[in-house]
């Protein structure tokens, strides 16, 4: 299947491309090193690149544009530098439960600060407790007056130590299990909400991961996104929509991976030769190259999904974010191996990528995860006799 680009797609993903190449590449060594959210850099970005709300409908004041564009420049800003992509793009995710839940009132107030570029977002819902298995979450949040009052902790939340609001899902009504989960806009300045401390991570520096505390905190009734004992729908519909981003990312990381690799093969000699010139060197090039050609396709593929609603998007969002994770650490490690001891170096931008691709297997579900759902996907259509 051939996927073209529209000319208006083409201008935003290169837009964002010239960008990355001026602005994002050349500093991702230092936002990494210092472990430092790159917070001028970012306000720069949503006040030079215009993109801000690019996905919230233009009913709402947004422009309008769908998942397509998103992981355009999702894949152009995560080849630069992940986590960079990450500070700026943790918004996408962190709106998904107003687009997806939310009343036209809720949208139209909460995404409006989106769109002028002042605003960040964050998405909570994994916990201490509770990463693969949502539901057995603890947060819970109860009905008091007219508020409910937030218990609990949410943990590895992207942007947590940025965001002006947090997204949050807690259990209104445990009895009921999964139907019993709703979700609740918290804005940060709310009594009760405490930002704990920067996590020091592997990878992804650049990102400011937090754990979000909620002690006795107290939110308006109408500070609960669209409708109650809704949440659990509005975070799987959230994740299938977020998925094909995760799957940009890694396309962009393998593509960054190849880029190098094939550069540096070209300038490396051993035995009086170019490394690019052996046959066991071009082959890792090759197949880096074959998956990501082909992670590019399946990502667009279900971001196309995304966009026109497709009721199969579930499975094909976790075919691209399995595919994709698994080939972006799989392109870095090779990348490593091409440059030999010296990608084994700070000195050199491959060893970051190594550390920055594994981020990619393990949030938004784990490949293990996407797997489960796809066999269960398999599995159903095998029963149906399709
Ligand atoms: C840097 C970072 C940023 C993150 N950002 C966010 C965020 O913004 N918001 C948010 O809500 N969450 C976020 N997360 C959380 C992330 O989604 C979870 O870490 C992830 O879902 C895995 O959960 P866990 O870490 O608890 O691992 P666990 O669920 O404990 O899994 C441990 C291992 O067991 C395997 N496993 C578990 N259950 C099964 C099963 N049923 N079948 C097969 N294998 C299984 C997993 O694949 C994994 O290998 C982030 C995490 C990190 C590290």
């Amino acid at each position: 299947m051939y996927q073209a680009f529209t000319e208006d797609q083409i201008q935003i993903r290169d837009l964002v491309r010239d960008f990355t190449r001026k602005e994002i590449t050349p500093v991702a060594h230092i936002y990494d090193e210092k472990n430092e959210h790159p917070k001028e850099l970012i306000t720069r970005m949503r006040k030079e690149l215009g993109i801000n709300g690019l996905t919230i409908p233009e009913e709402f004041g947004g422009m309008g544009y769908g998942s397509v564009e998103q992981c355009l420049i999702t894949e152009e800003m995560s080849r630069g530098c992940l986590g960079i992509a990450l500070c700026f793009g943790y918004t996408g995710l962190g709106q998904l439960p107003i687009l997806k839940g939310g009343t036209d009132a809720q949208k139209k107030k909460w995404l409006e600060p989106v769109i002028s570029g002042d605003h960040g977002i964050s998405f909570c819902l994994s916990e201490p407790g509770a990463g693969s298995d949502v539901p057995g979450m603890t947060t819970k949040a109860e009905k008091k007056g007219d508020k409910y009052v937030i218990n609990g902790a949410k943990q590895w939340i992207t942007g947590g130590g940025s965001a002006d609001a947090y997204t949050v899902f807690a259990y209104t009504d445990k009895n009921r299990g999964t139907r019993g989960v709703s979700c609740f806009y918290v804005p940060r300045d709310t009594p009760g909400l405490i930002v704990g401390k920067k996590e020091d991570k592997l990878g992804i520096r650049a990102s400011d991961t937090r754990q979000i505390i909620f002690e006795d905190c107290a939110v308006p009734a109408e500070n609960m996104i669209g409708r109650e004992n809704m949440g659990f729908v509005y975070a799987l519909l959230t994740l299938n929509a977020s998925r094909p981003y995760v799957a940009a990312m890694g396309v962009g990381v393998g593509q960054a991976a190849l880029d190098y690799a094939a550069k540096y093969s070209r300038e490396r000699e051993q035995f009086g030769q170019k490394i690019g010139t052996f046959q066991a060197v071009q082959h890792m090039l090759a197949d880096m190259s074959i998956t990501v050609e082909v992670g590019r396709e399946i990502t667009y593929r279900a971001a196309r999904m995304s966009d026109a609603n497709d009721p199969n998007l579930a499975k094909y969002s976790a075919i691209a974010k399995a595919f994709t994770s698994e080939g972006a650490m799989k392109c870095a490690l090779d990348a490593v191996q091409i440059y030999g001891g010296y990608g084994y170096t700070k000195e050199y931008p491959v060893e970051k990528l190594m550390r920055d691709a594994k981020i990619l297997c393990i949030f938004e579900g784990t490949t293990q995860i996407q797997k489960n759902e796809i066999a269960a996907y398999v599995t159903k259509e095998a029963a149906s006799g399709k």
